[in-house]
């Protein structure tokens, strides 16, 4: 595939999206509504089980659909066969045929399409080379490394010159050290290989690094789409603030959540604020990450925690069995909507994802 004949990136729509495996059990996926900008980095993330792969599965056509339409660049794929969509997956652990070299991995399918051997060399020949491996195209996946194996992977997927690449978890397999270097790596073949990735993870530390847009899911269901910054940021239900991590959600009076991040949240030994009692003190390095219990809340809500820098703790102390306050200022206080509903119980007009309302007033009062 040389620079020039490389197929461009296609924008994905996907409208209505719908999965049921079997009557009577609830939708695995369930009338979502996507766009994804052509050339962009794609995060579907949330917890096992709540419909990314089959998503993904749908879009590349290994998942018949129940309802809806997915659509690459206007053109309706979703009754076409898996090869004609301009798709490609790449899988978990690279799934390399062990048993052939690096090459043949690559030309696998086009020897399935019956190109002539030395047309489909050329072919993986080139796609090696395109990511620094032709000098190792005769070796088998055992004798690769991790990321030497990612390569050869991406250039597999690569042969049949998708428009847009597929990845389930491709990293979920590796050692920590490992996949941190992969997801570099594969961000960086992203841009410069200028393509429309989706990236199914249950990690949102993964998505995060990766996504120009992340899409969280719940039971089938998108809660929030945005840059990684925005979800983190303004985490738009109580789910995706206790999903992405490091917030605390706080019932306000009046009814309502907030969000305020651990290390927005504000500590004293007295005053005014939120009665809460030191439970745990962590350090973590950098910062000290301090568990509490609130004096006043109901159990599901009852643990929130502080993160202080080291210095901030050094200066001040705390210890487990203190009782302190916690405040906020209302510009870190991110006020958190119902979360997602399902189709049958939205009113017409009725958004899926919700918008983040505007930040509450301060609580310290
Ligand atoms: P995720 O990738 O987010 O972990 P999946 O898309 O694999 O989630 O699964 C979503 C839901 O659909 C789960 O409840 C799962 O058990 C169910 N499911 C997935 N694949 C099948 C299948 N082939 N047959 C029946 N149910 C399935
Ligand atoms: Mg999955």
């Amino acid at each position: 595939m040389d620079a020039a004949t490389a197929p461009p990136p296609a924008a994905v729509e996907i409208v209505a999206l719908t999965k049921r495996y079997a009557a009577g059990t609830p939708p695995a996926v369930d009338q979502i509504d996507l766009r994804i900008a052509s050339g962009s980095y794609c995060c579907l993330l949330g917890p096992s089980g709540c419909g990314k792969s089959t998503t993904l599965r749908m879009v590349a056509g290994h998942e018949s659909v129940s309802a809806g339409d997915i659509l690459l660049d206007n053109r309706n794929i979703t009754h076409l066969q898996a090869a004609g969509r301009g798709t490609a997956m790449m899988f978990q652990s690279f799934a390399l045929f062990p048993h052939l070299s690096a090459l043949d991995n690559v030309a696998f399918s086009l020897k399935m399409k019956g190109v002539s051997k030395v047309e489909r060399h050329r072919r993986a020949g080139q796609l090696l080379e395109r990511v620094a491996m032709g000098h190792l195209a005769q070796r088998k996946p055992a004798e690769l490394s991790g990321g030497q194996q990612q390569r050869v992977a991406l250039a597999r997927a690569l042969i049949t010159e998708p428009r847009v690449l597929l990845l389930d978890e491709p990293l979920s397999a590796l050692d920590p050290f490992l996949r941190i270097q992969m997801r570099a790596e594969l961000r960086r073949w992203q841009k410069e290989l200028g393509l429309t990735f989706i990236h199914v993870t249950h990690s949102q530390e993964e998505a995060m690094a990766l996504a120009d847009t992340m899409v969280v899911m719940n039971h089938g269901l998108i809660e929030q789409v945005g840059s990684p910054h925005e979800v983190y940021n303004h985490p738009a239900s109580e789910f995706v603030a206790r999903f992405m991590g490091g917030h605390n959600v706080l019932a306000v009076p009046g009814g309502g959540l907030i969000a305020v991040r651990h290390d927005h949240t504000r500590i004293a030994p007295d005053g005014e604020g939120l009665a809460a009692d030191v439970t745990d003190v962590e350090y973590q390095g950098t910062y000290v990450l301090m568990g509490l219990h609130l004096a006043e809340s109901t159990p599901e809500r009852r643990g929130v925690s502080v993160q202080l820098t080291e210095r901030a703790f050094a200066e001040r102390p705390y210890a487990v069995g203190e009782r302190v306050r916690l405040s906020w200022t209302a510009a870190d206080a991110r006020v958190l909507g119902p979360g997602a509903t399902r189709p049958e119980a939205r009113s017409p007009g009725t958004p899926s994802v919700r918008q983040p309302l505007a930040a509450l007033a301060s609580m310290a009062a």
